[in-house]
């Protein structure tokens, strides 16, 4: 069965990957814990609670500090077809009046309110008698002395815990410092909160991308670097991922295969072999990774290319868990390009969407093929701005130069 989640990002917004980090504040979200989500700006958190708010059904509440961002979220949120209200003071009291009724009746699914107006005892009472879903409370850091827009309306939001005991909440902010977070944990949250610090950048994976010559070798030798470590490979077809476990297997590698045509239960064993013992190298499909927690996996491999940087990045994520020093292999060819382009043109997709991939595409085409920093390009995407890392293969490459192509790219940055 598809994922409700990604049904609802795919059919109402429009999108087909989840950035990185929304889908686990999701998950956490539905299965009824409150958290607290960091992420940087522009990664997407309206998304964490929109998406959860209408697969849950019922009322969500979502506390925003500035009228004008609210009004746009709404009038976003009605382009998509889901119903949104806000009850604010910048709009005429008929039309508060409307939106209220539509709440009453159980027909708005988002109901976006400044703080001094939700903690009213009317609203309180009145909303108490609903069927309130979420809660999510942006800008979360509003609440905090110690943030840097402190917000006295934000205070009384702690109350809100009490009032509804039984409904998750979740708080999104930008704002990472450890006494900001710690205080907003303190004044929203009662019981355990998850916190889900965010950054995009995972910097002790290395990246890198290597033309694709012979794939079975260039993966041999990359394996053989790291004898006795875990490691994922990817491959793009179920055929190719047990051709290539053969292969490592026959040179003295502990490999096993895992795509969706292999029956459950040998998928479920070879998952099993890969998650408690060290030093297996799974060689998958995408079928491979939801929910794959593993902290002490030193690489992932890509044989082929992937679909979308997201797509990338959310694969090669699952490396280095634990902190150590891990790596991220692409081998990328002209082959990879042509195939991904086939797929796209044969999937039966309205043409929106169709150019809408390869667009995607081409993103993911411009980072295997950039000679700048790597992980800058990476992190740019995402809304991240980077130095240039020293830890993957452009950086590294071009270091020992006489050109000072390194020095000069650290300088035209600066
Ligand atoms: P934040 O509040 O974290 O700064 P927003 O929620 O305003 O970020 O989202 C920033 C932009 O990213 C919006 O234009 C939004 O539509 C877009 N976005 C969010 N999630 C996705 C996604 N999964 N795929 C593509 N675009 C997304
Ligand atoms: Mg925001
Ligand atoms: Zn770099």
């Amino acid at each position: 069965a598809e994922d409700p989640k990604r049904r609802v990002l795919k059919d109402v917004f429009g999108f087909d990957d989840f950035r990185p980090g929304q889908a686990d504040v999701m998950d956490a979200l539905l299965a009824g814990r409150h958290v607290l989500a960091v992420m940087p700006t522009g990664a997407g958190k309206s998304l964490c609670y929109q998406v959860p708010a209408l697969v849950l059904g019922g009322l969500t509440i979502v506390v925003s500090p500035l009228v004008a961002l609210m009004q746009d979220q709404v009038a976003a949120l009605r382009l998509a077809g889901v119903a949104a209200d806000t009850i604010n003071s910048s709009i005429d009291r008929e039309a508060n009046v409307a939106a209220w009724r539509r709440v009453a009746a159980g027909q708005t699914r988002l109901l976006y309110l400044a703080p001094e107006r939700l903690m009213t005892e009317r609203m309180l009472d009145a909303l108490a008698r609903l069927d309130v879903s979420l809660i999510a409370v942006d800008e979360a850091h509003c609440i905090s002395q110690w943030g840097p827009a402190f917000r006295r309306e934000y205070e009384d939001l702690s109350r809100l815990r009490g009032i509804f005991p039984n409904v998750p909440i979740i708080a999104l902010t930008a704002t990472a410092d450890e006494s900001t977070r710690t205080d907003i944990e303190a004044r929203l949250f009662a019981e355990r909160v998850e916190t889900l610090v965010l950054g995009f950048d995972r910097p002790n994976i290395k990246l890198g991308i290597e033309a694709k010559q012979d794939s079975k070798r260039q993966l041999l030798r990359f394996v053989e670097r790291h004898p006795g470590r875990s490691g994922i490979v990817y491959c793009l077809s179920r055929k190719k991922t047990e051709e290539m476990a053969a292969f490592l297997e026959k040179n003295g590698v502990t490999a096993l295969a895992y795509h969706a045509g292999m029956s459950k239960d040998a998928r479920d064993a070879n998952q099993n072999a890969f998650m408690t013992l060290s030093g297996v190298v799974m060689v998958a499909t995408i079928a491979f990774g939801m929910g794959i927690d593993k902290p002490d996996v030193a690489y992932v491999f890509h044989t082929d290319m992937p679909g979308s940087l997201e797509a990338y990045y959310q694969e090669i994520g699952r490396a280095g868990r634990d902190g150590r020093e891990a790596e991220a292999h692409m081998l990328f060819g002209l082959g990879d390009i042509r195939m991904r382009r086939l797929f796209i043109d044969d999937e039966d997709a309205p043409p929106e969407h169709k150019r809408r991939s390869h667009g995607r595409l081409d993103t993911l085409i411009g980072y295997c093929e950039t000679a700048q920093c790597r992980r800058q390009v990476l992190l740019g995407y995402f809304g991240e701005e980077a130095s240039p890392c020293g830890n993957c293969d452009t950086c590294l490459d071009q270091a020992p130069r006489a050109d000072g192509g390194m020095e000069a790219r650290i300088i035209l940055a600066a």
